[in-house]
């Protein structure tokens, strides 16, 4: 909602960039770039990496390249690529004309392979996958040398090109870097560079490739042939680091990126790894990628989250190198400030009692003016039609008040309805079980706004007229999981086990005020006393409106009373 002006604080990042410029490195010039495999949509960790990579950009006058890294055709399609883009435009973030492929560099890369191949440096190699992994040593022992290392350079021009002709099926032969078996970093000993893929449609190549490039080779050429100067990654790629140079530094390419690695966001109770989200959305325990309970980006959006809200996160978990998880409170806080600043207030009744005004005629109605917002006049006032008949809420109600803090309505006590009149309660109405269904109540006309001389009525509940109200479906979300670190608890076999069986809670029966029958998608509301909600174009039917709670109120409300009593 908010644009807030940028003031993105620092971090070892940008201290490292202030430093180059100061030294004329990469001749001044600023180029990060944002590289997500579309493999899946995104999710708040990637905002993270998107709020730093563009953020840079955009404070440096450089400029930040979104890359699709779509090495990995079986996993990809174009439903990912489109979706990001989406996404990391509603963050409010651009990235110029282009959009970058690293399939775009797949000949070019090609050349590269050929290069290394040439030097010596590269080999065809025919051990399976098994044989591979046998070989490659262990975190103690050094591996062996393949026995395929040694061939000419001849025969290893030959069989790359075979092998991009589709000569051998998948898995028969790789290319791999011929750096050192004994090398203790295990990034080092003889990684795959190429690997054959047969009968795989790539979402921009089509059915030109079989041969696919491996990230850890594809990764450094990209970001050289795009001039990309600070390379920022996870800190898993922080052993890959040495391979990322020894790339650049075997073939002929000008520019020199560095790379420097921070650490992953991790958020509790909730999973980040696009394996895991993948599968709670093809299992169907979710109801998509844009499910509002999943912390994916296109989630966020459909829950209620601003834009603003996910920078603002951003920055205040900023960027260092140390792991850390977290708290979801952090990311609610964000939303909450924005909204409390910035949504219009509305009254929904989630739990619908009925309230019989017996004094107020019945053919009579009267519209109450109300402020949208309490502490914005910008916002305005809207109309309330108040009558006989109203709503509020079952929990706004007690026949005993059951301890003094209790300031909501009671039986024969008094409560004022927001914005409205102050009411008493006369009779309470039970169908045959005993249960409350309607309350009998009168009102005092000369309550409109104010207390009269010498009257004490603390409690304010929020209302919806009975005859104007709009039902309305409201969907009531808590964590996703039931456990801060699904990620790693090893307490089940499996993490859909976590699960919390009660991250969605569903109100069909819930009023809304009429003014809210036909919003935008996308609008946001504080339910006065229930929390921020934000109206669900998708879910929404023409005669059941759909709203999803973002975030729970914390105490506003208190300031409220105090300010009407
Ligand atoms: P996953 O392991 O879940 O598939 P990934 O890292 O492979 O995630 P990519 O699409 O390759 O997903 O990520 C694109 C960029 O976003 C990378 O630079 C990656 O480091 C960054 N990124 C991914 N997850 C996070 C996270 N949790 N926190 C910060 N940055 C992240
Ligand atoms: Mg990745």
């Amino acid at each position: 909602m908010s644009d807030k002006p940028v003031s993105t604080p620092s971090n070892f990042i940008r201290h490292i960039i202030d430093a180059d410029l100061e030294n004329g490195k990469h001749d001044g010039k600023v180029v990060t770039r944002f590289p997500p495999e579309p493999n899946g949509y995104l999710h708040i960790g990637h905002a993270k990496s998107i709020c730093l990579n563009f953020g840079i950009a955009r404070d440096y006058q450089g400029q930040c390249n979104l890359r699709f890294d779509d090495t990995n055709p079986h996993k990809e399609n174009m439903e990912f690529v489109e979706a990001i883009q989406q996404d990391v435009r509603w963050l409010g973030f651009e990235w110029g004309e282009k959009v970058y492929y690293a399939s775009n560099y797949f000949e070019q890369l090609y050349g590269f392979a050929m290069e290394l191949i040439d030097k010596g440096l590269a080999y065809v190699c025919d051990l399976n996958a098994e044989q591979t992994r046998e070989y490659r040593g262990t975190l103690t022992e050094p591996g062996k040398n393949s026995p395929y290392r040694e061939r000419s350079i001849e025969e290893n021009r030959d069989l790359f090109q075979r092998m991009r002709a589709g000569e051998f099926p998948d898995g028969a032969k790789v290319l791999r870097a011929k750096i050192d078996m004994a090398s203790p970093n295990i990034n080092l000993r003889d990684p795959t560079l190429y690997r054959i893929r047969h009968g795989v449609i790539h979402h921009q190549t089509g059915s030109e490739w079989c041969l696919y490039p491996m990230y850890d080779f594809t990764h450094p050429i990209s970001d050289a042939l795009e001039g990309v100067t600070h390379s920022l990654c996870t800190l898993e790629f922080e052993d890959h680091r040495p391979l990322y140079y020894w790339v650049l530094e075997n073939i002929t390419i000008p520019s020199q990126p560095q790379q420097i690695e921070f650490s992953r966001l991790n958020l509790q109770y909730t999973v980040m790894s696009k394996r895991k989200l993948t599968r709670l959305v093809e299992e169907g325990i979710v109801e998509g990628w844009d499910d509002p309970r999943m912390p994916t980006i296109a989630g966020l959006r459909r829950r209620g989250y601003t834009p603003a809200s996910i920078r603002e996160f951003c920055d205040r978990i900023g960027v260092t190198k140390s792991d850390n998880s977290v708290e979801m409170a952090i990311l609610e806080s964000c939303i909450r400030e924005d909204l409390d600043a910035n949504a219009p207030r509305a009254m929904a009744v989630l739990h619908p009692l009925k309230v019989v005004l017996t004094n107020y005629p019945e053919d009579q109605q009267e519209l109450l003016s109300a402020a949208n917002h309490p502490k914005d006049e910008s916002m305005g006032t809207r109309e309330l039609p108040f009558c006989r008949e109203l709503y509020i809420d079952r929990n706004d109600f007690m026949e005993v008040a059951p301890n003094k803090k209790f300031k909501r309505l009671v039986s024969g006590g008094e409560v004022r309805l927001r914005n409205a009149y102050v009411i008493r309660c006369d009779e309470v109405i039970k169908d045959n079980q005993g249960e409350i269904i309607e309350l009998r109540c009168s009102v005092d006309m000369a309550t409109l706004g104010a207390n009269p001389e010498g009257r004490k009525v603390k409690g304010v509940v929020h209302w919806v007229s009975a005859r104007h109200g709009v039902r309305a479906e409201l969907r009531l979300y808590d964590r996703l999981f039931t456990v801060p670190h699904p990620d790693s608890d090893k307490s089940v076999e499996d993490f859909t086990q976590l699960l919390n069986p009660d991250a969605l809670r569903t109100l069909t029966n819930s009023v809304i005020e009429p003014s809210l029958a036909q919003v935008a998608e996308g609008s946001r509301y504080q339910f006065e006393r229930e929390g921020y909600f934000s109206y669900d174009a998708k879910a929404s039917r023409a005669d059941l409106p759909v709203f999803n709670m973002v975030v729970g109120l914390k105490d506003s409300w208190a300031k409220i009373e105090q300010k009407e009593r």
